[in-house]
C-alpha cells in the first residue's frame, strides 16, 4: 500500500538495536484513503526491527458495499511489501503486469529494488469483511537496485506445535523455510495458539525481534499483550514463551539480523540519500521509471511535494 501523509522531508532510520528487552509500542491511529489503520512501525524511538520498517495493521471491518482499499497505482523504491490478510480480499495489479488476488494464508510479496508501481484494491465480489497487515522490509544496499518482481505463495509452510501452528511467512523458523525471497537474514511468522495452550517458540539468538498481538488474548513472559501493539524484543532472545489466555490468540512474530545501515524514507520510497528520493519522484511524475498499472481502472497517485532540506544525522 501507499503511505498517503508522508512527512514533507525524508527521514533517517537508524539500526540500532538494543539488548533483550519488551518494550511496548501501542500502534498510532492514522488512516489510508478513509480506512482507519494503526501505524505500528516506524514509530519515535524505533525506526527498525532487522531489516523491518514500516507496518500498518488494519480492520477488523465489516463493510457492506464500496471499496475499504482502493489504493490507486503508485511507486516504490528500494524496499518489499509483504501484504498479509487475517479476513477478506485484496487484489494487487503493477506494472509488470502481474496480478495477484490476496486472502488469509496468502503472501503477497513484492520487491520493489529499481522500481516498480501498483495498485491494490477491494475486489467485486467479496466477503464484506477486512483484517490485515501491510509491511515493508528495506532492502540491503548489495541489492536494493535488484529487478523488481512479484511473488504470491499460497503453500507456505505451516509448523504444528502441541497447542499452536506456526506460518512461515519470510525466513525460517522451527527447521521450515519460507519459498518468497529475501535479501537480508529475516523472519515473519503468524502464530496461532490454542486456547489456553503455551508454546515455546525458538528464536534466532542473533536477531533483533518483534511481537505484534493480532487476535485473541495472548501474553509473552506471562505478560498479557495489546492487540495492535508493537513488542520489541530487542536481540539476543533464545525463545518467546507465548500463551493464549481465555480463547485461542494469534500473534506475529517479526525479526531479522541487525539491519546495520542508515536509510533514508520518504513516501513509498526507501533510499540512502536525498538526491535518489528526487529523482525517484521526477521519475514518478514524468512517467519514467516505473511503468503503468494497466488493470487500474482510475488515476494514479500523485507525488506529494518533497522538501529536500539536509537530513540531520543523529
Ligand atoms: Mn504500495
Amino acid at each position: 500500500m501507499s503511505n498517503l501523509a508522508p512527512t514533507a522531508a525524508a527521514e533517517s532510520f537508524v539500526s540500532e538495536p538494543s539488548a533483550a528487552t519488551l518494550e511496548a509500542l501501542p500502534g498510532r491511529l492514522t488512516d489510508l484513503a478513509g480506512l482507519p489503520i494503526r501505524r505500528l512501525l516506524p514509530r519515535s524511538g524505533r525506526r527498525l526491527v532487522g531489516p523491518w520498517c514500516f507496518l500498518d495493521s488494519y480492520g477488523p471491518l465489516e463493510f457492506a458495499a464500496g471499496k475499504p482499499i482502493d489504493v490507486a497505482p503508485h511507486p516504490h523504491v528500494g524496499l518489499q511489501t509483504v501484504s498479509w490478510l487475517l479476513e477478506g480480499e485484496i487484489v494487487h495489479n503493477d506494472s509488470l503486469g502481474l496480478r495477484g488476488s490476496g486472502a488469509p494464508g496468502v503472501l503477497n510479496l513484492m520487491t520493489a529494488g529499481r522500481g516498480i508501481a501498483h495498485s491494490e484494491e477491494t475486489p467485486t465480489p467479496n466477503g464484506g469483511r477486512l483484517r490485515g497487515l501491510q509491511l515493508w522490509v528495506a532492502l540491503p544496499e548489495t541489492h536494493r537496485g535488484t529487478a523488481p518482481g512479484f511473488e504470491q505463495h499460497r503453500n507456505l509452510p505451516i509448523a504444528a506445535l502441541p497447542g499452536a501452528r506456526a506460518t512461515v511467512i519470510l525466513g525460517r523458523a522451527l527447521g521450515l523455510v519460507s519459498p518468497a525471497q529475501a535479501f537480508s537474514p529475516i523472519v515473519a511468522a503468524e502464530i496461532a495458539i490454542e486456547a489456553g495452550c503455551r508454546v515455546a517458540f525458538p528464536l534466532e539468538r542473533d536477531f533483533e525481534h518483534a511481537v505484534v498481538p493480532l487476535q485473541g488474548a495472548a501474553a509473552l513472559d506471562a505478560r498479557t499483550l495489546e492487540i495492535d501493539t508493537l513488542y520489541y524484543l530487542g536481540t539476543g532472545r533464545r525463545e518467546l514463551l507465548l500463551a493464549a489466555e481465555g480463547g485461542p490468540a494469534c500473534v506475529l512474530l517479526l525479526g531479522g539480523a541487525p539491519f546495520g545501515e542508515t536509510i533514508l524514507m520518504w513516501w513509498n520510497f526507501v533510499a540512502r540519500t536525498t538526491e535518489e528520493i528526487v529523482a525517484a519522484r521526477e521519475d514518478w511524475e514524468a512517467g519514467r521509471r516505473f511503468g503503468s498499472v494497466a488493470a487500474y481502472a482510475g488515476e494514479r497517485l500523485p507525488a506529494p511535494p518533497f522538501v529536500a532540506r539536509p537530513v540531520a544525522r543523529p
